[in-house]
């Protein structure tokens, strides 16, 4: 008989959570203080698209949980999948050993993924995926004898994570400035971020103008360069900003010209969020390394890969050979319940017609939010799938946008707090990321609660 665990070891009363949280927990992305007057949601259960407080309080998760919960919350199936795999393997370290979940998935994730890409190696968050990328890029020009290749080609507003090497290619002054000091400076290219095209340019026409800058960069750069890193159609935590297809296609055409790997940063954008599995499917393109991480549990438990090519593995392959080998651990590579988490995930958008559902509630929530185009503070109101954001500004004529201490993001946020809706603005612009088993009426709540946030936030 155990006994009973003590004190400190017990689940506390859920009554009690957020008094005890502040008094312990160090939340991410958070400036502590302003949870004095805001309490942490204390969050007991969850299912679908809902997440449930002890005391019945219920909020829809309009961002799935960090755009990580792609399908809902406790899927039946993953939860079932999960359970099982708990009674036979938890975790092995993945040197030496291997297991079938790990093999199960990287052969799912090479048939589903752009053609080429047949290595996966795996990680365990969507920063360390990123490392992964640029280590593996710079290693692979060296392993051929090109060891001057030492530099990264990023975007602007690009973010592909926090760690210091994916923060070095991150350009989101939030994130970024505080550490500059610490990190390597990337060669940055403008985006070819549709919003901030010229007056009278199209988007598709913005892209080839960046396209264009693009090729003069490379021309200039290219023989110290290892990669271009992108987040496809969509820079995510930089402001939803977003760009069109051609760009993608153009970009893949000019690293081959330049020889220089592109690597798709698709964490965020992967697995139906745009409305194909992956991003880079609307270009046309197959990119040299692919990050996942975020949905590819469906939001269950942390895991990421880099999925490569033959031509890439192909460089580190040698017989005695010091310093070819690529070497890059983490101690839950590859879980084995993650990964069995992850395998039941891509089952269920094979199985089920996910992406067809997809694409008629991107279309309901097109129309729930085009009257906005109109409100006197919002600039744009722009969609890709099941991502769509509203950018709020003082000028609608200027596109000057509102003093950040105004903070009018946190105003709808918190409004949305009052109404039983997760919104979580990035600054001014209110965005939409619902898991995939919403209904149209989910949408229209999460719309509605939305647009008297933005009434309130911008009187
Ligand atoms: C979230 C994100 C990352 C970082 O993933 P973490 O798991 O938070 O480290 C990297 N790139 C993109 C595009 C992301 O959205």
């Amino acid at each position: 008989m155990s006994a009973a665990p003590p004190p400190s070891f017990r689940i506390p009363p859920l009554v009690d959570l957020a008094r005890r949280d502040l008094a312990v927990v160090w939340h991410p992305c958070t400036q502590m203080h302003d949870h004095e007057t805001l309490p942490m949601l204390p969050i007991a259960r969850a299912e679908g698209a809902w997440l449930e407080a002890a005391d019945g309080r219920r909020w829809l998760d309009a961002v799935s949980s960090w755009w990580t919960n792609v399908l809902g919350h406790r899927h039946p199936r993953i939860v079932a999948a999960l359970k099982d795999q708990l009674d036979r393997l938890d975790h092995v370290m993945l040197a030496g050993m291997t297991h079938a979940p790990a093999v199960a998935l990287a052969e799912a994730l090479v048939r589903v993924a752009p053609a080429g890409l047949t290595r996966v190696f795996y990680a365990d968050n969507g920063s360390s995926a990123v490392e992964v990328a640029l280590k593996m890029s710079f290693h692979c020009w060296r392993n051929r004898g090109r060891p001057m290749r030492t530099k990264f080609i990023a975007l602007e507003g690009g973010y592909h994570g926090e760690t210091l090497g994916a923060l070095s290619v991150t350009d989101v002054a939030l994130y970024r400035s505080t550490y500059a000091p610490l990190l390597f400076e990337p060669i940055l290219a403008p985006s070819p971020d549709a919003y901030r095209r010229e007056p009278g340019c199209t988007p598709a026409e913005h892209a080839q103008r960046r396209l264009a800058d693009m090729r003069a960069l490379l021309a200039r750069h290219a023989h110290e360069t290892c990669a271009v890193i992108v987040e496809p159609l969509v820079q995510c935590a930089g402001g939803m900003r977003m760009h069109d297809p051609a760009w993608l296609t153009g970009l893949r055409t000019l690293c081959d010209e330049h020889e220089v790997h592109l690597i798709a940063d698709e964490i965020a954008v992967g697995f139906g969020r745009t409305g194909t599995l992956f991003a880079c499917e609307q270009g046309g393109i197959s990119p040299d390394f692919l990050c996942v991480s975020k949905g590819l549990t469906g939001g269950t438990l942390p895991l990421s890969a880099v999925l490569t090519g033959d031509a890439v593995y192909d460089a580190f392959y040698a017989q005695h050979a010091a310093g070819k080998a690529f070497l890059h651990s983490h101690s839950f590579t590859g879980n084995a319940l993650a990964c069995r988490a992850a395998l039941e995930t891509l089952a269920v958008l094979e199985d089920e017609p996910v992406l067809e559902r997809n694409r008629g509630l991107a279309a309901h929530l097109a129309t729930r939010i085009a009257p906005l185009a109109s409100h006197a503070h919002v600039a744009d109101v722009r969609q890709t799938g099941l991502i769509a954001a509203i950018e709020l500004v003082a000028d609608k004529t200027t596109r000057a946008p509102f003093a950040p201490t105004d903070r009018r993001g946190l105003r709808v946020y918190r409004h949305g707090l009052e109404r039983g809706v997760i919104l979580r603005p990035l600054g001014d612009v209110v965005y939409f990321m619902p898991p995939y088993c919403v209904g149209t009426d989910e949408i229209d709540l999460m719309v509605d609660v939305a647009i008297e946030g933005i009434a309130l936030a911008t009187r």
